[in-house]
């Protein structure tokens, strides 16, 4: 099938859009905010937040200097599609897959000298040398070496041929909050085990800690290297560290109205007739649910949208099917927004986020594999992948 065609199959149905020129725009601007010079790495883990981890990496190769991933299954999809750059699997590392790992040339971090032993192991086997960061707990208390333990642990990494040590990071558990403090002793611990790591000559080529909220408010140390994941994607990190009004979101969900009908004064919507009209509406049914990834919070309170026409969503969200409310010149086989940027009124990914309880991370990640996304570039549609198909046009 061309891309076309594939365009005109799936936007037929419910879609997600993925600007990639905004993309590239916010990639610029986190570089622009960091430090000078410092090194980049774009997080594309979680499938680049639900917006797609390859095409958002080859969008992003150009521009930055790492990936970083959760999982070593992310970095191989990754290899396989031919990203070159260094990749940082951030995650705990499953043992299973450290061999698969090395073979990739795909850089480990590690949090315990468990999983240093394993990858000795991992990387005799394949007689390759594996390329770790050193993961350090400075508050956090997630995955990483306790600050006292971090020196025997790089001596130790120092002196097996298998190991090189490229780099040392660890991780806010507070940037998106408004009190500093938190993220201000957590840099203060990091430093003191790199000045510690430091006079015993050992000095990491990469040395990281901040994530989007931190490159924003500019607590990012004396560090090397700037971790980006969720203001890539145009979404703040929390109400308290909001993006820039230069960053844009760069997804978007559409569908299309599969039937219009009127209901009568009375007439209940959907599962539990939650939804009741008080006179004669107009109203249609789309086929997107929270199978799709839609929160059923968004039940009676959520609203989908077209060129700047507000349609408040009627009863409960279904798995594959929600009501809208209407006017009469709605048809079956329009478009409609579900996400958007907001510049029309459509719920942005905050919006979402705020009625589900839950933050924009979630919402992003939660569109689900069904949900073909369409990449744009320059006004063109440049790739569609679709995930439950295992079908990538280009
Ligand atoms: C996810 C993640 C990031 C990116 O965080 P954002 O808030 O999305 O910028 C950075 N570092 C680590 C270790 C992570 O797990």
């Amino acid at each position: 099938m061309e891309l076309a065609d594939a365009y005109r199959r799936f936007t037929a149905g419910t879609h997600a859009i993925i600007d990639l020129d905004a993309y590239q725009r916010n990639l610029r601007a986190l570089r622009a905010r960091a430090p000078r010079s410092s090194a980049l790495m774009a997080v594309v883990k979680a499938d680049a937040y639900g917006h797609g981890a390859v095409q958002c990496a080859l969008a992003a190769e150009s521009l930055v200097d790492w990936f970083g991933v959760a999982r070593i299954q992310e970095a191989l999809v990754l290899r396989a599609r031919g990203i070159r750059l260094p990749i940082l699997v951030m995650g705990p590392p499953n043992v299973e897959e450290l061999e698969l790992a090395i073979v990739h040339d795909i850089t480990l971090s590690v949090g315990t000298i468990e999983h240093v032993a394993a990858i000795i192991t991992a990387a005799r086997s394949c007689g390759r040398t594996s390329q770790l960061h050193l993961k350090i707990d400075t508050g956090m208390h997630r995955y990483g070496f306790h600050p006292k333990d971090a020196l025997a642990a790089s001596q130790y990494i120092s002196h097996q041929a298998e190991l090189s040590l490229n780099g040392a990071y660890t991780h806010f558990a507070t940037a998106d909050e408004s009190d500093q403090l938190p993220t201000k002793l957590q840099i203060h611990a990091f430093e003191e085990v790199l000045r510690v790591l430091r006079s015993h000559e050992i000095a990491p080529r990469f040395v990281h800690c901040a994530n989007s909220a931190a490159i924003l408010t500019g607590m990012t140390g004396t560090t090397n290297m700037v971790r980006a994941g969720i203001a890539t994607y145009g979404i703040s990190p929390s109400d308290e560290v909001p993006v820039p009004n230069e960053f844009q979101q760069i997804l978007s969900v559409k569908t299309r109205i599969s039937r219009v009908f009127e209901l009568e004064a009375g007439d209940g919507v959907s599962y539990g007739l939650s939804y009741r009209a008080e006179k004669r509406e107009h109203v249609a049914a789309t086929a997107a649910g929270y199978a799709d990834g839609l929160p059923r919070q968004l039940s009676n309170t959520g609203w989908f949208s077209a060129e700047g026409n507000l349609m408040p969503i009627r009863g409960r969200v279904c798995m594959d099917q929600t009501v809208i409310s209407t006017n009469r010149k709605a048809a079956s086989g329009d478009a409609v927004c579900i996400i958007g940027d907001g510049s029309l009124g459509e719920m942005t990914l905050d919006d979402v986020a705020r009625i589900a309880g839950t933050n924009s991370y979630e919402i992003a990640t939660r569109v689900t594999a069904r949900v073909p996304r369409v990449y744009v570039r320059d006004r063109d549609v440049v790739a569609i992948e679709h995930l439950l198909l295992g079908e990538a046009y280009a």
